[in-house]
């Protein structure tokens, strides 16, 4: 029988960061420079922008996958456990006020306050991290334009973070670079929560079974396919 690779939808981060390492780590590394993933990360985004735009949910969701998917690869190539980043950012609480729910809107929070961090509120599985995040950044109170706004807003201070770092190599570009990461994984989740659906289930269903395209681990996409395909 084939050896299968896939994404369970109790899946917790950790496991779909090494999912997308096993089936895209190989090509990644032949075919793609860490800019030519952020391209991609960002040409998947913006289709589900333009999905929103078109009040089209299908087309969000799929191209936001395949953009979370290229953000995962990313991760994987600079070494960086987004899981850990993501509960050392928002540990059940927002990152800037330091409340759950957030009310950095409502009482015009000017700094960053203090949190202390309660571990045994650490969400298991990718699933509780979403939950996680509609209790910090409900969805009801915002549209899904302002979501989608905040990611794009997001990705941009990502790729400025990777841009200075590699300028510099300095230890603390790289933790911003890391915070970045978080704040970007952050808005793929409201995104999702503002459409009703859940990433997990989602990426069990387009990842049931290796490469969503060539259905191949590692995946034979050719380069010309990967950057020929769209949604
Ligand atoms: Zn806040
Ligand atoms: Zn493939």
């Amino acid at each position: 029988m084939k050896y299968m690779a896939s994404v369970k939808q109790n899946t917790t981060i950790r496991e779909y960061q090494n999912f997308v390492k096993e089936v895209y780590g190989l090509p990644n590394d032949r075919y793609f420079s860490l800019w030519d993933m952020v391209s991609n990360v960002e040409r998947f985004m913006m289709r589900g922008l333009k999905g929103i735009r078109k009040n089209d949910k299908e087309k969000t969701k799929i191209n936001l996958l395949i953009a979370f998917s290229w953000f995962m690869s990313i991760m994987n190539q600079l070494h960086i456990d987004i899981e850990s980043q993501i509960w050392k950012r928002f540990p059940y609480l927002c990152s800037y006020c330091g409340l759950c729910s957030c009310f950095c809107k409502e009482k015009n929070i000017k700094e960053r306050q203090s949190i202390s961090v309660d571990e045994n509120k650490r969400p298991k599985t990718l699933e509780g991290f979403q939950n996680m995040f509609n209790k910090i950044y409900p969805a009801e109170k915002r549209t899904i334009e302002h979501a989608g706004v905040h990611l794009a807003e997001e990705a941009g201070e990502f790729s400025e973070a990777l841009l200075i770092y590699r300028g510099g190599h300095k230890d603390e570009d790289f933790e911003n670079l890391e915070l970045e990461a978080a704040d970007f994984f952050s808005c793929i989740m409201s995104v999702f929560n503002s459409l009703g659906m859940s990433v997990a289930k989602e990426l069990s269903t387009t990842f049931s079974d290796n490469c969503h395209l060539c259905k191949n681990v590692p995946c034979t996409c050719n380069f010309k396919d990967i950057t020929d395909f769209k949604f």
